[in-house]
């Protein structure tokens, strides 16, 4: 069963960071820093993360990007214009993200968000069996 985990990005404005595992991988959805006071979420007791999908480029969804090191810099995905934008460099080398497809064999489909510049939502769903 899916599990999603707010690493930080709720109950108070800060930084957005979600786990998501499923299928035996672990995502983790955004990696941002502030708004305020250049908080970043706390990557402690994570498990290893395979990869890094974001949801869209302003700082508090990405700004953590200094911390991605300290996760053993997995794979980044996000969408063509917020690699475009992207200002960091791991985030320019990022792998584009749109559309139906699969991450590390998670089946995900995502689509415009309206919020930002190549902002996306991100859904899990099921491939038919074929
Ligand atoms: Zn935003």
């Amino acid at each position: 069963m899916p599990e999603l985990r707010a690493i930080s990005g709720v109950g108070s404005k800060g930084p957005a960071c979600f786990l998501l595992q499923i299928a035996d991988r672990n995502l983790l959805l955004d990696l941002g820093r502030g708004p305020d006071e250049d908080r970043a979420p706390d990557l402690r007791d994570l498990p290893p993360i395979d990869a890094i999908l974001f949801s869209h480029g302003h700082a508090d969804h990405t700004g953590g990007l200094d911390l991605w090191p300290d996760l053993g810099t997995p794979p980044l995905f996000a969408s063509r214009p917020t690699i475009a934008l992207a200002r960091h460099p791991g985030l320019q080398q990022a792998r584009p993200l749109g559309g139906l497809g699969q991450i590390l064999g998670v089946a995900l489909l995502t689509g415009p968000a309206g919020h930002a510049p190549g902002a996306v939502w991100i859904r899990t769903v099921r491939l038919p069996v074929r």
